[in-house]
């Protein structure tokens, strides 16, 4: 199976998988900064059909210009805040409004104002914690900061409830992980407890080839899947997230295995897609 995922990513890890990918906003910055602004938008839009996800993701960016993260420190939370409501007034996103997201950016001032040097700080594990109770915890005191809006609660799932926290995980996987695509920038992250962001094609790849066997795409799912890919890659497991998602966001699995459709598929000889 190894051999077979690894011919997979060779075949998705291309600049034409990344365009369609929302990390690819954040990558256009050349500051770590104002990368991890962009990746917090961006990894909190990632839902829904792509062309106009990344639309919305580059709507929400575009007032803050060429360096978010200095905008919005400039004018701390209170200043933010008032210049996104009004920048973002007619800006919406399936779940979500302008509203949403100018409270989710003056978050981010709140959080960097705290550390100096923006979200890292809040996401490690403290006194015993694992990475998902550092994580929990930031989410409990997000949901008692923010305006109770169903896209707020959308953005703030525990994932010690069993949520996959699919949004978080990747915007963890892009600040953490140092292969290609991720930016790789925290680097006192606990990465070896990076957990895949489970979407729906990840789960459904995952359960043809018998990563999984679980049919709810739950927390307990995405980490039975991580450990799955971790016994193949030990180092890097998260590695092969790219891959196993663009399969499917490319349009290219048809869900049945079937020749000649599935052939230039690396996972054919693997895939029980039809039995599962
Ligand atoms: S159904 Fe076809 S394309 Fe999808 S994973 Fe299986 S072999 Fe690959």
């Amino acid at each position: 199976m190894k051999a077979r995922l690894l011919a997979l990513r060779e075949r998705y890890e291309t600049p034409a998988a990344l365009a369609m990918d929302p990390l690819a906003i954040p990558l256009r910055f050349p500051d770590p900064m104002d990368r991890e602004v962009a990746a917090f938008v961006a990894a909190h839009l990632a839902y829904g059909r792509v062309a106009p996800m990344l639309r919305a993701i580059e709507g929400v960016l575009a007032p803050l210009g060429e360096h978010p993260a200095a905008w919005l420190r400039d004018r701390g939370p209170a200043g933010a805040l008032r210049g996104l409501e009004a920048a973002l007034a007619g800006w919406k996103w399936r779940f979500h409004t302008g509203e949403d997201l100018a409270h989710w950016l003056a978050a981010w001032v709140r959080l960097d104002a705290e550390s100096g040097a923006g979200l890292e700080a809040h996401l490690l594990p403290a006194g015993g914690e694992t990475a998902d109770g550092a994580l929990s915890r930031l989410n409990r005191r997000l949901r008692g900061e923010l305006p109770d809006t169903y896209g707020l609660r959308f953005n703030l799932p525990d994932p010690e409830a069993g949520s996959a926290c699919k949004r978080w995980r990747m915007f963890l996987r892009w600040m953490v992980r140092t292969g290609w695509p991720d930016l790789g920038q925290w680097t006192r992250y606990p990465a070896d407890q990076l957990v895949i962001p489970l979407d729906t094609h990840v789960a459904r790849v995952a359960r043809y080839i018998g990563l999984s066997a679980r049919a709810t795409p739950d927390g307990a799912m995405a980490a039975e899947i991580t450990a799955a890919l971790r016994r193949r890659n030990r180092v890097d497991p998260l590695g092969y997230d790219f891959a196993l998602s663009h399969l499917g966001i490319m349009g290219d699995c048809p869900g049945v295995r079937s020749l000649p459709g599935c052939r230039p598929c690396p996972l054919v000889g693997i895939c029980r897609a039809g039995r599962v």
